[in-house]
C-alpha cells in the first residue's frame, strides 16, 4: 500500500511555543503527532511545565523540553537532544512571540528601542537561529515554519509595533526559503486569524478582534488552532513540497476583505 501524501509517517520534527492547550503550538502538535509524526515540544517558561508536560504526555512519543530561545545553553541542548534521539529532523515549528505590554499598548512612534529589540529578537531573530540550527539535521530537505499575522502587512487596530515585527518576520521567510531551497528546505509563514490564546490575551480589546473577525470572515467563523494545526501538516508534508516562501493565511478568509 502506498503512502499518502499528506502523511507525515516516519518524520520527526521539533514544534516550539507550548503554553498551555489552547496554544497554536498545542494544535500544530496535535495535528502532526495525528499524521503520524515524532515530536520534541518545547516550552519557554519554566512555570508552564505543569500545563504543557500532561500535553505531551497525551502525544505518545512526543517529549517535552524548556527552551528560552533568549538561552544559547537551552537553544543548543533542544538540537543535541534532536541529534541524539534521530541524527535527521524533517520540520520545525517557530510559535513564539513577546512584547513588553507598555510596548504593545502603545503608538509604534512611541516604542522604545529596548522594547523593539526584545520584542524582534524573541519574535523574529530567534526563528532564524532556530533555522541555523536546524539546517545540519535537516538532512533530506525538509520543512520551516513560523507564525505570522496579517497586521505584518496591513494596520490592524491595538496590534501596534507587532505589526512591524511580523513584517520583519514574513520578508525573513523569503529570504531564508531563498537561501535554504537549494537544499530542498521550504521556509513558511502561516498567519492564522485571531485566536484566544494566552500570547493574545496582551493585545488591547482582543475580544472586540475577535468579534470583528468572526462576523466579517466570509466562513462567518474563527480559525481554530486546529485549522492552524492541519495547515502545517500540509506545507511539512510530501502534498506541500511545491510551495515555499510565502505566507498562508489560516482565518476563514477574513484576509480577502476590504
Ligand atoms: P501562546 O501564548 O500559547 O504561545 C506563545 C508562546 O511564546 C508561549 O509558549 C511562550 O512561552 C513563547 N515564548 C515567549 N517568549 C519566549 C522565549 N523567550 N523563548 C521561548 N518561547 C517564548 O500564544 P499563541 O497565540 O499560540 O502564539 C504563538 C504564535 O502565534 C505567536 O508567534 C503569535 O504571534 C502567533 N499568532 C497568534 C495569533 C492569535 O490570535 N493567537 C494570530 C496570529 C499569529
Amino acid at each position: 500500500m502506498s503512502t499518502s501524501p499528506f502523511s507525515l509517517h516516519g518524520k520527526t520534527g521539533i514544534v516550539t511555543g507550548l503554553a498551555n492547550a489552547d496554544s497554536i503550538a498545542y494544535g500544530c502538535a496535535r495535528a502532526m503527532h495525528q499524521a503520524g509524526a515524532e515530536l520534541l515540544l518545547t516550552y519557554g517558561n519554566a512555570k508552564a511545565d505543569k500545563y504543557v508536560l500532561p500535553l505531551a504526555a497525551e502525544l505518545s512519543d512526543s517529549e517535552a523540553l524548556l527552551c528560552d530561545v533568549q538561552d544559547d545553553a537551552q537553544v543548543a541542548a533542544l538540537f543535541e537532544r534532536a541529534a541524539t534521539r534521530w541524527g535527521k529532523i524533517d520540520f520545525l515549528i517557530h510559535s513564539m512571540a513577546f512584547a513588553l505590554k507598555d510596548d504593545l499598548h502603545g503608538r509604534v512612534v512611541d516604542c522604545s528601542r529596548e522594547g523593539f529589540a526584545l520584542a524582534m529578537d524573541i519574535s523574529c531573530h530567534s526563528f532564524i537561529r532556530l533555522a541555523r540550527h536546524a539546517e545540519p539535521l535537516l538532512k533530506d530537505g525538509g520543512t520551516l515554519i513560523t507564525l505570522s499575522y496579517y497586521g505584518a502587512e496591513k494596520v490592524v487596530d491595538n496590534y501596534n509595533f507587532m505589526g512591524p515585527v511580523k513584517a520583519a518576520l514574513e520578508a525573513s521567510v523569503r529570504y531564508m526559503a531563498t537561501e535554504l531551497g537549494p537544499q530542498g528546505i521550504r521556509v513558511h509563514a502561516i498567519s492564522p486569524g485571531p485566536i484566544k490564546t494566552r500570547a493574545a490575551s496582551g493585545i488591547a480589546d482582543f475580544d472586540q478582534l475577535l468579534a470583528s473577525a468572526e462576523s466579517r470572515a466570509p466562513l462567518r467563523r474563527l480559525a481554530t488552532i486546529d485549522d492552524v494545526g492541519h495547515t502545517a501538516v500540509f506545507l511539512a508534508s510530501e502534498a506541500g513540497s511545491g510551495l515555499s516562501g510565502g505566507t498562508t493565511y489560516v482565518d476563514a478568509g477574513v484576509n480577502v476583505r476590504a
